[in-house]
């Protein structure tokens, strides 16, 4: 495996160890986020970004798919028994209004010309119990998550602090760069709603150049510098039946789990598209009767995907067909909602090839380097990417890729934090070399 050489910068290092490390040991849930988002607030505000946060960033938009009440009441609690009661950040944030946007001005602004730059970091984690394991890092060096059953197991930890360590450079080198710089740290990426709202915030509309990243991925160093991922659509269904005693009289009844199971395996043959990849799959599936009783009622969720928009459209239609027709085939009635999308759109290419140069102007060797690359999974980034360059700006989306333990959502997840200090220093060159004058 090609090594990924050391940060140059020790100090950078040694400061976004401990930051990483902060925020791994307080994950919090999609859309309870509260601690997390009050601590940048905190620190963002103190370094001088002008900071949008709670009631004033949502305005009218609401979370769309939130925890249930009790997830949400355990983390805004654990949050201000941490913080205190008269916490500035906390109270406009009840309602799941988690995430922030903060902003700043170079100085050199008022008489020179320079991008809007947008930097976008997702900072949720996940219903995953952390590995207690001696050959699991945090585990071994006491920063383990603190929240049992919760753990950053995707390495947004990892994504906040660069943003947090790009912010803290950006400020201190201020004068001596021109444009503005606004950071998204976006609430809810694994249920894919923070990402779509956030492409709804007025700040979006002002960025011409949008980086974000994953860490991790691909299990080995790597720069990827165009990195797509494949759109998703999940969905809630429940078919509805009607009740009758099993023995008694099943020609009564309306066989509300017998139709849910013959729509699950037809889920699974689905026809495929010539045109790239799809993926199907039904994750949750509920009927909670008694053994005599026809079933009449069953909840379950399953997604699709696909590898662009186009082919997880023909997905989504195609499941659409086979729970009608398992519907009718049992005489019941069937509805569905969406859970969650996320969209795949296209990066842009000179952005991108921007990025690589920029990598190689830094010291990281080119081995690490790779271009275009399909994940076969779902980042709501999309959505951002989407808005950026449909208002005419350029956007790509980036993989600092390292070994990644256990791999992603496992309690051994982890990732190599070297890349921690090299994503600032890319980040921070990309934005230098645009704006300086
Ligand atoms: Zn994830
Ligand atoms: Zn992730």
């Amino acid at each position: 495996m090609a090594l990924l050489p050391p940060c140059p910068d020790t100090a950078l290092m040694r400061e976004l160890s401990e930051t990483r490390r902060g925020f791994h040991r307080i994950p919090e849930l999609s859309w309870t986020e509260y601690l997390t988002t009050a601590r940048l607030c905190t620190e963002l505000e103190a370094l001088g970004f002008a900071v949008a946060w709670g009631q004033a960033l949502y305005g009218t938009q609401q979370p769309p798919n939130p925890p249930d009440v009790e997830t949400d009441r355990i983390a805004y609690a654990r949050a201000e028994q941490v913080l205190g009661v008269g916490n500035r950040y906390l109270p406009s944030m009840q309602g799941n209004r988690t995430g922030l946007v903060a902003t700043l001005e170079g100085s050199l602004a008022a008489t020179e010309p320079g991008p809007v730059f947008g930097f976008r970091f997702d900072i949720d984690a996940l219903p995953v119990t952390e590995s207690q394991d001696a050959e699991h890092q945090p585990a071994a060096e006491g920063f383990a998550s603190e929240h049992a059953g919760i753990m950053h197991a995707c390495g947004h930890d990892g994504h906040l602090t660069i943003g947090l360590g790009l912010a803290r450079r950006l400020a201190a080198s201020r004068a001596r760069w021109a444009g503005k710089v606004h950071f998204f740290f976006q609430p809810a990426e694994e249920v894919a709603g923070g990402g779509l709202l956030f492409a709804g915030l007025p700040q979006m509309a002002e960025v011409e150049r949008f980086l974000t990243l994953h860490l991790g991925i691909v299990d080995r160093y790597r720069i990827i510098f165009d990195a797509t991922w494949i759109a998703a659509r999940i969905y809630d269904v429940v078919f509805h039946g009607r009740a009758s005693h099993a023995g008694n009289a099943p020609q009564d009844g309306r066989n509300a789990l017998l139709a849910a199971c013959q729509a699950v395996q037809g889920l699974y043959a689905l026809p495929r598209h010539s045109a790239g990849m799809s993926r199907v799959n039904v994750g949750r599936f509920v009927s909670d009767n008694a053994h005599n009783v026809i079933a009449d009622e069953v909840r379950f969720r399953y997604e699709v995907r696909g590898a662009d928009n186009e082919i997880c459209d023909f997905m989504a239609a195609a499941a659409e067909q086979v729970l009608e027709g398992a519907a009718r085939m049992n005489g019941v009635t069937w509805e569905r909602q969406v859970f969650a999308e996320f969209s795949s759109y296209p990066n842009s290419r000179a952005l991108a090839e921007e990025v690589a140069v920029t990598a190689l102007e830094i010291g990281l060797p080119e081995a690490l380097l790779q271009d275009s690359f399909l994940v076969s999974a779902s980042e709501d980034a999309g959505f951002l990417i989407q808005k950026v360059r449909e208002q005419g700006g350029e956007a790509t989306h980036l993989i600092l890729g390292s070994p990644v333990g256990g791999g992603h959502h496992c309690g051994t997840f982890d990732f190599d934090e070297q890349m921690l200090g090299w994503g600032v220093l890319l980040f921070e060159r990309l934005v230098l070399n645009s704006t300086q004058t």
